[in-house]
């Protein structure tokens, strides 16, 4: 919602002026919830604040949990390896594969809002990906009976027409009016030579028993090709553009840490039986980047083929047509 222009607030601030509360005093008066609610925002109406729980359980199960793996074209005890290393000090974790499940069991008078739940996961599974460290390359998953994009946008955006409290977090946030997407088929003739001999990261066992439906290298695309001075989304930005505006783009974890606003998934096949792989990259950035984040990745895999180009100024204008 935050992302579509709605007043909410930032639940994670550390000003207390940013973060919703029940307000128990004024429902203490009048015994009507609607009084404690003046003040919170759309979002944690949902998902609870201080005073006020969550209006949902939701219980998620996957059909898969394996070992944690990564690949990299880099070698044993290279860069990468070291910077894997370093951002997953455990390699003990699992990660859910397969089939998820969520099942959502609703208060009393909000079942309702599952309707908007369902937008929700419709847009993430059109757009972006689901869980922590997309930027890692984790998360894309496809969502069953989902709506379409401007069906979502248009559920959500209809949920925000209500008059809520004014909410202003002084936080950056990602927001719809800077999102693009480049939805990628990349060839196997471009894939195979390149990675033909990865070396896995993390559970190598996981790593071989998916290599072929999956290449977890987010990194090496995202990053710094191994191997080549130039390629890499980052390298080649840093080199147009210059250190400190790279580190603007796509995060640093050095000084004042900064998120990657650039997100870039693993190569990965939708069905074993292709031969080609997909590859999903976006970001909330100046929509001018998506061509120079096209061309870099295209240094890297010649033969890539943008499939689908989402640019969220345009899905704005749109859904607000049809709302
Ligand atoms: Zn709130």
């Amino acid at each position: 919602m935050r992302g579509l222009g709605g007043d909410v607030c930032d639940p994670t601030s550390d000003n207390p002026e940013e973060r919703c509360q029940f307000d128990t005093k004024s429902y203490e008066r009048t015994k009507n919830i609607d009084d404690g609610l003046t003040t919170v925002c759309p979002v944690c109406r949902l998902f609870g604040c201080t005073g006020w729980k969550r209006r949902f359980e939701l219980q998620a199960s996957a059909t898969l949990s394996e070992p944690f793996w990564l690949a990299t074209k880099d070698q044993y005890g290279k860069f990468n390896h070291c910077w894997f290393s370093k951002i997953y000090k455990t390699t003990d974790n699992h990660l859910a594969f397969g089939e998820l499940t969520l099942f959502f069991r609703w208060m009393h008078g909000y079942e309702s809002q599952h309707k908007n739940v369902k937008a929700l996961l419709s847009l993430m599974s059109h757009a972006a990906a689901i869980g922590p460290k997309p930027q890692y390359g984790f998360g894309v998953f496809s969502f069953q009976n989902s709506f379409s994009i401007q069906e979502s946008l248009s559920i959500i955006q209809h949920e925000m027409a209500g008059s809520g409290p004014k909410k202003s977090p002084s936080g950056v946030y990602p927001s719809l009016h800077g999102y693009w997407l480049l939805q990628c088929t990349v060839p196997a003739s471009d894939v195979n030579p390149e990675f033909s001999s990865v070396t896995g990261f993390g559970n190598v066992q996981t790593f071989n028993k998916y290599q072929s439906r999956l290449l977890p290298v987010s990194f090496d695309i995202r990053y710094k090709f191994p191997g080549s001075q130039q390629k890499g989304l980052r390298q080649s930005y840093r080199l147009n553009h210059g250190k400190m505006p790279a580190r603007q783009i796509f995060g640093t974890s050095e000084g004042d840490k900064l998120a990657s606003s650039v997100f870039v998934s693993h190569l990965y096949k939708t069905n074993e039986t292709e031969a080609d792989y997909q590859l999903r990259v976006w970001g909330f950035t100046d929509s001018g980047l998506t061509d120079e984040i096209e061309n870099s990745l295209k240094t890297i895999f010649p033969g890539l083929v943008v499939n689908k180009n989402l640019n969220g100024p345009e899905l704005l204008s749109d859904s607000e047509v049809s709302a």
